[in-house]
């Protein structure tokens, strides 16, 4: 597809409105055949993606426009060799956000609830012809240039205008189609920010919209610095590793040792984070959830990764802090950091045994393969 300046959102739109119940609807936005969409001249596909980004029922002024009182998620839809699209762990993204939701005083949306509305919108979406096919050709680069279903499910709230809290929020879900997020050949350099994330009694566990224009802008000026991530350092001794600006991080040490940063109220809960936890002791690794000192980084560390699901497993060939710059390798992606990304994607993209579970039905499945939604709790 054509690049564009608008985002291009599928047809099929998912909303939930509390009202004491969550009242469920799907509206279809226009649209022409995924085909006939793509062979339109870009003005007019742009102003086609403009109008289906429109919603005439959500409030202009709201508490979520004015004051960014929003939560989040963001999971994806995988094409499977069969045909069919399956969920990674979809059941944790509806109870994470229901957690987010509890986290900021509003109705929560049960989880159960959010597997199926995800499962139904994604389905439709596909029905329509809007989802990516499986392509064998993505294989010989491990996935790093698959296109994925990405699926944006967003809290958004009722009209006002003071500073308040919202009891009558919506739930959205949208999808679109996503490529790679981080370039697998860029130089991957990373330097710490003086900026902080979030701070203890905050709101950095929740996947809360508020947080992350403080991300945005680490990012920007990373990037103005030559560098691909910024890296976030806690806020009372500016000394320990806390997240990428979106993204979990880790360290490979020099006796093996893997290390994340522990959970508190200032790191957000990664699934893909547990998820990479779990195959690396599968791998006989010690596995250490703990304050990661920068110094420790720098001196000790033989790799160095972040995790979400944009980033996947997205390797860092370096990191300077303060003046000095350690380099991990050779700067290019480390065998642990590369293992994990060839049995996350095989795993996602339905190539390696789903052993733990992690996979959902997204679409497009015959009903012998269908299972309930819960199906993927652990
Ligand atoms: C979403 C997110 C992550 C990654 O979480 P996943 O569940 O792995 O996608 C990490 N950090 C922040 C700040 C995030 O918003």
């Amino acid at each position: 597809m054509a690049k564009s300046f608008t985002l291009a959102i599928y047809p099929w739109v998912y909303s939930a409105k509390f009202d004491g119940t969550w009242r469920e609807e799907f509206a279809k936005q226009r649209h022409l055949s995924a085909e006939a969409e793509a062979a339109l001249p870009d003005e007019e596909r742009e102003r086609l993606y403009l109008e289906r980004n429109r919603f005439e029922q959500l409030p202009l002024i709201n508490f979520t426009t004015q004051y960014g009182l929003a939560c989040f998620e963001g999971l994806k839809a995988f094409p499977q060799p069969d045909g069919s699209l399956s969920l990674f762990r979809p059941f944790d993204n509806g109870l994470r956000m229901a957690r987010s939701m509890e986290g900021l005083i509003m109705p929560s949306f049960p989880a159960d609830t959010f597997v199926r509305a995800v499962q139904q919108v994604v389905e439709r979406n596909r029905t329509l012809g809007f989802t990516p096919a499986y392509d064998p050709a993505w294989e010989a680069a491990d996935f790093v240039t698959a296109d994925t279903v990405y699926i944006r499910p967003f809290s958004y709230a009722e009209s006002g205008i003071g500073v308040d809290l919202s009891v009558s929020p919506w739930v959205i879900i949208i999808n679109t189609t996503v490529g790679s997020y981080f370039s697998p050949d860029g130089d991957a350099s990373t330097t710490t920010t003086r900026r902080v994330r979030a701070t203890p009694g905050g709101t950095g566990w929740i996947k809360c919209s508020g947080n992350y224009v403080i991300s945005a802008l680490a990012k920007k000026e990373a990037e103005a610095a030559g560098c691909m991530e910024a890296i976030f350092l806690d806020s009372a001794e500016h000394r320990y590793l806390e997240e990428g600006s979106s993204c979990n991080l880790f360290a490979v040490l020099s006796d093996d040792t893997l290390v994340t940063p522990s959970l508190g109220d200032t790191i957000l809960p990664g699934i893909t984070r547990r998820s990479v936890m779990t195959l690396a002791e599968e791998q006989g690794m010690t596995v250490q959830e703990r304050r990661l000192p920068v110094e420790e980084v720098l001196d000790d560390a033989v790799e160095f990764f972040g995790t979400g699901t944009a980033a996947g497993v997205a390797h860092f060939g370096s990191l300077t802090h303060e003046g000095r710059t350690a380099t991990f390798g050779d700067g290019k992606i480390g065998p642990r950091a590369l293992h994990f990304l060839r049995q996350l994607k095989g795993i996602q993209f339905g190539r390696l045994p789903d052993r733990h579970g992690w996979m959902a039905p997204g679409g497009g499945l015959t009903a012998g393969r269908r299972s309930s939604p819960g199906a993927a709790k652990r």
